[in-house]
């Protein structure tokens, strides 16, 4: 009886004799032992009174267990809903609350905060510890080995992801087992992923980068994974001798630049580092090429579409741009409801097996932005050149327009990043009196160096149309990111917002 998911990334663990698993604390978790626990845990779901179709909800720290709670949820045929670790209780009201899943799992210390938002919204609450202890695992230790996995199709929800919630509320994204499936199998194929990999594991799995994109590759294909809680410098210098492969966001590549350790000698066993979620510096890619020896893969992905675009593994990994769509992933660039011209911006929008169900429980929302004949609208502005490399220039929700002229803020930052004092830049527009909105940049100073303000001004005036010269700019040690390392330019607006009004 089929379930694709199931049977593709977890039934082929069961009995085998092999690590699957290194954790920071140096034990190991076989394979085998992994898939006792999925079965173990889909027993307890199942006990608990989890039918297909059940959102399963689980806010817990990354650990073995949970990985094995997200394949036990999709064996019994429910829907894995993983939530940020950061969220607090009064922001998990309105999760739970839109979700109605049939059992939460949080973290057990939490669960003074928890019982009154689960009793509101008639979830069952249950707890998995960081250390894989709690109610839940308890009652999946009384479990025996007797589990099947329930039916699926291919177009059943196996997932629902809410978005990082850069732009606005999260929204739930809906995924099926073809939706992840099929990108897996792109990535696997298209990244060279084999059993022999080892893939550096330091994202969370609340999120599609850790949870999808490394697990799903990584369990496919039967790798192993150095599995740790959290990006931890010290511990990925560690373990870098040891892996083939990294995912990472942006700012584990900036870390690991900033540490004299990185060298072409630690990096010498690995053959993959990839990075997304975020726009890598192409200045973070040549450094890292010139420490190492080895040129970042960057690709570009979101929620609810899985990963859409890469650069090529044999071709040239292109600094600043996330590459070509993926094979099955139709691409293409609109502005005023035509495709551009080659170079010119627009909206992307993407077409294929990896694109979601839509909204969970927003209709108006899934109409808006997923096109009847499948073309999803991703809110992202990009260009693509003549060779067929899209270059991300911001997000349609950041674009200025100031006295009826667009600023795109990525041309405004690539500028400024150039120039000395600076480490990086935030562009941003604010409410104004007489522009309606006007260009404002937030300047990271480089640490041994102060940005000159008047030097800047006049770098800018020279470079850039008056139009796109930020009326006023702010310098700070460094700018509010996310788990993921999305720049919160939400939060800046607000802060900077009475600047000119
Ligand atoms: P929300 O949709 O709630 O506002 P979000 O879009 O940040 O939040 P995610 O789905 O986690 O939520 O992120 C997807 C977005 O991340 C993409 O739409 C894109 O803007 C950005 N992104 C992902 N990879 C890259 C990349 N390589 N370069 C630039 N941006 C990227
Ligand atoms: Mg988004």
């Amino acid at each position: 009886m089929p379930n694709p998911l199931f049977d593709t990334l977890f039934a082929p663990l069961t009995g085998q004799d092999r690590p699957l698993l290194h954790l920071a604390d140096g034990r190991q978790i076989s394979a085998a032992a992994f898939a006792t626990q999925v079965g173990r845990l889909a027993l307890a779901l199942q006990a608990l009174g989890v039918a297909p179709g059940d959102r399963v909800a689980v806010q817990v720290a990354k650990s073995p267990e949970a990985l094995a709670l997200y394949g036990a949820t999709v064996a019994v045929g429910a829907v894995f809903l993983p939530l940020n670790t950061g969220y607090t209780a009064a922001e998990l009201d309105y999760f739970v609350g839109n979700a109605t899943p049939r059992v939460f799992v949080g973290d057990p210390a939490d669960a003074p905060a928890l019982a009154p938002v689960c009793a509101a919204h008639g979830t069952q609450l249950l707890g998995l510890s960081g250390q894989g202890a709690g109610s839940l695992m308890a009652l999946a230790a009384q479990q025996g080995a007797g589990f099947v996995p329930v039916d699926r199709a291919g177009d059943d929800l196996a997932a629902i992801l809410y978005t990082s919630g850069t732009t606005g509320r999260s929204k739930g994204a809906m995924l099926s087992h073809d939706n992840l499936l099929s990108n897996a199998q792109v990535l696997a194929d298209l990244w060279r992923f084999t059993e022999r990999d080892v893939l550096l594991h330091a994202l969370p799995i609340f999120h599609t980068h850790g949870l999808f994109v490394a697990s799903n590759i990584s369990l496919l294909t039967g790798g192993q994974m150095v599995f740790l809680p959290s990006f931890d410098l010290e511990q990925v210098i560690a373990a870098l001798p040891n892996c083939t492969a990294m995912m990472g966001v942006p700012t584990f590549y900036t870390r690991l630049l900033d540490d004299r350790r990185l060298t072409r000698d630690l990096v010498v066993h690995m053959r993959l580092f990839i990075s997304g979620s975020a726009p890598l510096l192409s200045e973070t890619h040549i450094q890292f090429e010139s420490r190492t020896g080895m040129r970042i893969l960057e690709r570009y992905g979101m929620t609810e579409t899985n990963m859409n675009t890469s650069n090529p593994y044999d071709g040239e990994r292109r600094a600043g741009t996330v590459g070509m769509p993926l094979p099955g992933v139709d691409l293409r660039i609109m502005a005023d409801g035509r495709e551009v011209a080659t170079g010119e911006v627009g909206v992307i929008e993407v077409r294929g097996p990896n694109v979601f169900q839509g909204y969970w429980q927003m209709p108006d929302k899934t109409a808006e932005d997923l096109r009847a004949d499948g073309w999803f609208i991703t809110g992202d502005l990009a260009t693509r050149d003549a060779d067929g490399y899209v270059t991300i220039v911001g997000r349609a929700k950041d674009l200025v327009i100031t006295g009826g002229y667009n600023v795109y803020p990525k041309e405004v930052e690539d500028l400024l990043d150039t120039l000395p004092g600076i480490t990086e830049s935030a562009v941003i527009g604010l409410p104004h009196p007489d522009f309606g909105e006007a260009v404002f940049a937030v300047l990271v100073r480089a640490k041994d160096a102060e940005p000159d303000l008047d030097g800047i001004r006049a770098a800018v005036a020279e470079r850039l149309a008056k139009f796109k010269h930020p009326k006023g700019y702010a310098v700070v040690d460094a700018l509010p990111r996310n788990t993921m390392g999305k720049v919160q330019k939400a939060g800046l607006r607000q802060t900077y917002a009475r600047t000119f009004a």
